[in-house]
């Protein structure tokens, strides 16, 4: 069976992933760990700057936002108060012929017969429910009193540290707390390459407020994140915000969004936009016995603030990013026949690398110098990439592959050497139309940096 146009595409992605060093399966020499990742040297880059990105837009530009960077480890009462302990758990069966760990929903039905999904089996197991949480322990000794787990997400370690925020940032409501960290799931079926790892990254904002808010600000909100992906080269054609249906909802939240990407392998969640209520500050504040309660000055009231919150996956943005990006096009090669181009189409603000910088001969000293002098020139304001082996049309093909969105050049009338009047100017190539212009080399911070921000 030949497979569609999607599963090639995808198969496509992840090979580029690998061989231009975005994505590593973990451990690889040993086999891999199923479910975890490593980010080779432009993945971080890519994923650095998303982060970045987020942080900016939703602390360093808001009055209303503060952040902070809490630790995975913290005490087992958090997870008892919070109900993961008792709740976060996906439903599981095993088939017994192949030995496969199935959630209940991936089980076949027919003909009112459980059927496993891998060998055909019928000899299934009824569900039970398996916590994904990694349970470990702290301590020298491994007892029931040393249990902890890994976090299955960063936002309780802001609703434990709400107090302490609010008096330290003297914030009124409504406001906010960022944070963006590793998070932990035992997931039963990692799959989709990074989409559904076991372990991954979330940027998260716990949004306070008052009751009579929550609702409005559930809107306002999932506006704001819809504008972010946009803003980092996300097609509003391939976002969809889901409203998730009450039997689907947590109980306690009054109203959750999804916002899906459509991926090659179907849409999928990127991110849940939820009004949960006061549900989580309630419940550490009768478990712990300590107050969470906020103080309005102006009504002298005492009360538990609701939260609104939108929680966000990095690396399935970073897997959205490099979905959206990537395309097949037609360019010239050295011998002016076309040939098929692989190109990243990144936002410049999300690139790894902003500009190439490419002597046209390597042997011809002036001009791997002068070379060497625009990468210096340019080192302070952006990431650059020299390179001077091959010829320079293979060098654009190797940035265009990795999204690299500028190209300087320096050839002889750099020199001066054909017209005076060119001496210090380069041509600067643009990634996707792949015009060039020919622009003073002084020009370049100016003309690039407002092109990347
Ligand atoms: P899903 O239904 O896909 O399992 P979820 O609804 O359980 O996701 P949330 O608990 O709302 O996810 O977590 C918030 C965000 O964290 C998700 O939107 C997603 O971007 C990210 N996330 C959650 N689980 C994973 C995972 N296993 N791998 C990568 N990212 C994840």
């Amino acid at each position: 069976m030949s497979r569609s146009p999607d599963a090639q595409r995808m198969e496509k992605i992840v090979s580029l992933c690998k061989r231009r060093g975005f994505v590593f399966q973990s451990s690889e020499i040993y086999g891999g760990l199923n479910g975890c990742w490593d980010y080779g040297p432009l993945g971080v880059e890519l994923k650095r700057n998303l982060k970045n990105y987020w942080w900016h837009v939703m602390v360093h530009e808001r009055d209303d936002v503060v952040g902070m960077d809490g630790s995975i480890l913290m005490n087992r009462a958090v997870w008892k108060a919070s109900g993961h302990e008792d709740t976060f758990s996906d439903p599981m069966v095993d088939c017994r012929s192949c030995k496969a760990r199935l959630r209940a929903d991936q089980v076949i039905e027919r003909k009112g017969v459980r059927q496993c999904p891998n060998c055909g089996g019928k000899d299934l197991t009824e569900p039970r429910p398996f916590n994904l949480m990694f349970k470990t322990y702290v301590g020298a000794t491994e007892g029931e009193s040393s249990v902890t787990y890994l976090r299955p997400e960063t936002a309780q370690s802001i609703f434990v540290q709400f107090k302490n925020v609010l008096e330290v940032s003297r914030k009124k409501l409504p406001f906010g707390i960022a944070q963006i960290g590793k998070a932990f799931r035992n997931e039963i079926n990692p799959r989709n390459f990074t989409f559904r790892s076991r372990e991954f990254e979330q940027m998260e904002l716990e949004y306070f407020c008052r009751a009579e808010e929550g609702m409005k600000l559930l809107d306002y909100w999932l506006e704001e994140r819809l504008k972010f992906y946009q803003n980092i080269g996300i097609s509003r054609e391939k976002l969809h915000a889901r409203t998730v249906p009450d039997e689907e909802r947590a109980f306690y939240s009054k109203g959750t969004y999804d916002i899906e990407y459509d991926f090659p392998f179907g849409w999928q969640e990127l991110e849940g936009v939820a009004y949960r209520t006061d549900y989580d500050l309630s419940q550490h504040q009768n478990a712990s016995g300590k107050s969470l309660e906020y103080f309005d000055e102006e009504t002298k009231q005492r009360f538990v603030p609701h939260v609104v919150e939108p929680s966000a996956g990095v690396d399935r943005t970073v897997l959205a990013l490099i979905c959206e990006a990537y395309s097949e096009d037609e360019a010239p090669d050295e011998k002016g026949e076309m040939e098929t181009r692989l190109v990243l189409r990144f936002h410049p603000r999300m690139a790894p690398i902003k500009c190439g910088v490419f002597p046209l001969l390597k042997n011809k000293e002036p001009l791997v110098a002068k070379a060497k002098e625009i990468i210096d020139l340019l080192r302070p304001h952006l990431t650059v990439f020299y390179d001077e082996s091959g010829a320079i049309g293979r060098r654009y093909r190797r940035q265009d592959e990795i999204g690299t969105p500028f190209g300087v050049t320096v050839d002889f009338e750099t020199l001066g050497e054909k017209d005076a009047t060119l001496r210090d100017t380069v041509t600067l190539r643009e990634r996707d139309s792949m015009k060039q212009e020919r622009v003073a080399i002084n020009d370049l911070a100016g003309i690039l940096t407002p092109r990347i921000s």
